[in-house]
């Protein structure tokens, strides 16, 4: 049944691992609501990672984040991908030098390629809801193309 439901549609999840929130708000607030409304391209928003396919990671993954990050990750079926959302997940965006005053901070650890096998990317601060779908889409190969 679950596998059935896979081929009709694509789970995404979300994951904040410290970032300002800036980036939640783009994929919770305008995705998902009506302007933009994923979920009639049957792109659906979960918190069950055993449900997901495409994990999202927004903020700059902190040393206390890192293991229920990675933890997440491991419980997503395969195939799945994984996409980083705004500029603290990509780079560390402020957060390395915000807290290291002499130089990058040991408790961060973006970029998140640093921790997860990223698919693709979402530039900006925060991103454009555009840009967090076209790599929503970027990814999809991945997770279409191994079914
Ligand atoms: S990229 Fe910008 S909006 Fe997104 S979590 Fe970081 S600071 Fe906030």
């Amino acid at each position: 049944m679950r596998g059935m439901a896979r081929k009709r549609s694509i789970h995404v999840m979300l994951v904040y691992t410290g970032g300002c929130n800036g980036c939640d708000i783009e994929v919770l607030n305008a995705l998902f609501s009506p302007y933009y409304d994923l979920e009639q391209y049957r792109v659906m928003l979960t918190f069950n990672p055993r449900e997901a396919d495409i994990l999202l990671v927004s903020g700059p993954v902190t040393k206390r984040c890192e293991p229920q990050l990675k933890a997440i990750y491991e419980r997503i079926p395969e195939p799945k991908a994984v996409v980083a959302v705004g500029a603290c997940a990509i780079v560390g965006g402020i957060y390395p030098n915000v807290f290291g005053e002499l130089g990058p901070s040991d408790q961060i650890k973006a970029p998140l390629p640093n921790v997860l096998p990223v698919t693709s990317s979402a530039k900006g601060c925060a991103p454009l809801p555009e840009e967090i779908i076209k790599a929503v889409v970027k990814a999809l190969p991945k997770i279409v193309g191994e079914r």
